[in-house]
């Protein structure tokens, strides 16, 4: 691409690399004059690099109470503080705005996805937008594969006779998917979750692992290799089976979600959901728990009976005092992908084929229409034609996102490619967004879910672990609410000093395998 054709598009760079502080330490090895662009807010990110460095917070004696205290304002943190409607709750959130990993932006007035994209029929999301009066609508439509300029429609179905591959290899695709279709995975869960998905392509078209190594990062933040192989074998299984597309969403992907338990709980909690504000220390003792956070330059603690964590493991494990070793351990063990997402507006449409289009050996994994499931409905017009791009990076490439030019030549390598795909792509965006985040994603390794998951996420006396990485096998809004809900009834509990509190979360952290 020319200079003059880069100038030429708008770049915008939004997120904090830093969302998941406390990061890690790559990112302490960055140069100084790499550090984040002029939109993110380095007062935010001070904070957070003071807890992760260890800093020990002049931690003032409570002046506000609460009997819960929420923490992230994500949609787990968010559903918990609708769940509690009504109840003595404050949310207390890091940004400015809230959503976490479920955001969504707008472009003049057509919402589009910066994170988590859809729900599926029935979920807990989509429970919690039918009760919220949001009806998300089906997608209906197995996904596409663009591959050697070839649109395949379907791709692990009828699409396999369709790959522009050689015969061998399409006959290898079909009898991978006929070999893990006969795998009972429901007798053998702890025996896959401890295996990489790896062992299970192995032995077919080197193609198949290329395909996986675009979809596994992209739903779940790992490749092939470093997938569990229930997790793999269960995604297959659901692709292939024959069964109706069970996704819905709305423009905006699961920030629809977010967006609208805002409306909902803002005009009425105003005083209870705080932007801006860093928490820093939890501290309980049998009476009570204490929560320092940062605000407007200053430390506030608020008392409270009980906590709910909505934060990924890797913040909880520094802010959290008093977790058992093996504890703090499993939650420092979870890894996290980091994954910026690109959105190309066009002014004219250019892709409308697929809602979830996979195309494997490009900067970016996949990408969907930002408004697929509305396109088609009466009086719609589609304004722009929106397309939102999944580019999931390894973890040692976290540090890239720190610079503001390196997230540029990555938007612009997503259009680039993009261009190439089909001939009648060749066409210039009006606008190019990229959100970044540094930790949002956990991924789904080998003995996450039926192992460090559960270690991570035990309760404390006072305190539930929720967020989407005390559920799995893999990130998934539906798991930050339903934890959630469990949170709001735990909480409850406390309150009223009932001993079977945490028998009830650990009965939650136990049944996340459907
Ligand atoms: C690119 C992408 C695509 C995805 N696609 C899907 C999908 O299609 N379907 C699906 O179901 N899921 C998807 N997911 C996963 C889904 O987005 C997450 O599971 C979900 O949004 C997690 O929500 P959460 O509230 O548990 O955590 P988060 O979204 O991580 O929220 C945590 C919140 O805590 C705040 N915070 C952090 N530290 C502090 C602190 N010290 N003090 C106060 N606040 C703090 C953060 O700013 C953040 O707002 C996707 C994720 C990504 C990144």
């Amino acid at each position: 691409m020319s200079h003059s054709r880069r100038d030429f598009i708008k770049f915008v760079v939004a997120g904090s690399v830093t969302a998941g502080c406390p990061i890690d330490s790559t990112l302490l090895a960055a140069p100084a004059e790499a550090g984040p662009g002029p939109q993110i807010d380095s007062e935010h990110s001070e904070i957070c690099h003071q807890v992760r460095d260890g800093h020990r917070f002049d931690v003032p004696p409570p002046t506000k109470s609460a009997a819960i205290v929420i923490i992230g304002g994500g949609v787990a943190g968010l559903s918990a503080a609708y769940f509690l409607r009504g109840q003595d709750f404050l949310l207390l959130e890091k940004e400015d705005h809230f959503g976490g990993n479920a955001f969504q932006e707008e472009y003049e007035g057509q919402p589009f996805a910066t994170g988590s994209a859809f729900a599926y029929k029935g979920d807990y999301g989509d429970q919690l937008s039918g009760e919220m009066g949001l009806k998300l609508l089906p997608v209906n439509n197995p996904d596409p594969t663009i591959v050697n300029n070839t649109f395949v429609p379907d791709t692990w179905r009828a699409g396999i006779e369709h790959l522009p591959y050689t015969r061998e290899v399409r006959e290898s695709f079909r009898k991978f998917r006929d070999d893990i279709m006969k795998i009972k995975l429901r007798e053998r869960v702890a025996e896959l979750d401890s295996e990489p998905f790896s062992k299970y392509t192995a032995g077919y078209a080197p193609e198949i692992q290329q395909w996986w190594d675009g979809y596994g990062p992209s739903n779940w933040g790992a490749i092939t290799q470093e997938t569990s192989a229930l997790l793999g074998i269960a995604s297959l299984q659901d692709i292939a089976s024959g069964g109706e597309d069970q996704r819905v969403i709305l423009p905006g992907g699961l920030g629809c979600i977010t967006h609208k338990l805002i409306e909902k709980l803002q005009p009425l909690y105003k005083e209870r959901l705080l932007g801006n504000a860093t928490v820093v220390s939890i501290v309980t003792d049998k009476a009570e728990a204490r929560v320092t956070y940062h605000r407007d330059g200053k430390l506030t603690t608020v008392a409270a009976k009980a906590v709910i964590v909505c934060v990924p493991k890797l913040i909880a494990s520094r802010l959290v005092s008093g977790l058992p070793a093996d504890q703090k351990a499993a939650m420092q063990h979870t890894r996290y992908a980091p994954y910026p997402v690109v959105n190309l507006i066009f002014d004219k449409p250019v892709y409308n084929r697929g809602y979830d289009t996979w195309c494997p050996g490009n900067v970016f994994t996949d990408f969907i229409v930002a408004d697929w499931t509305v396109r088609n409905t009466a009086g719609y017009q589609q304004k722009h034609n929106i397309l939102t791009f999944y580019t999931p990076l390894r973890e040692n490439q976290r540090f890239t996102l720190l610079d503001d030019e390196n997230c540029k030549s990555l938007a612009a390598r997503v259009l680039a490619d993009f261009q190439k795909l089909m001939p009648e792509f060749n066409v210039n965006p009006v606008e190019v967004r990229l959100y970044r985040r540094g930790h949002p994603m956990f991924m789904a390794v080998p003995g996450q879910f039926t192992k460090n998951r559960l270690a991570a996420a035990q309760p404390m006396e006072r305190v539930f672990f929720g967020n989407a990485d005390s559920g799995g096998p893999e990130s998934l809004t539906s798991e930050s609410i339903r934890l959630s809900k469990t949170a709001a009834e735990w909480s409850a509990k406390v309150l009223a000093g009932d001993p079977n509190a945490k028998a009830l979360a650990l009965t939650a952290l136990a049944a996340s395998f459907q």
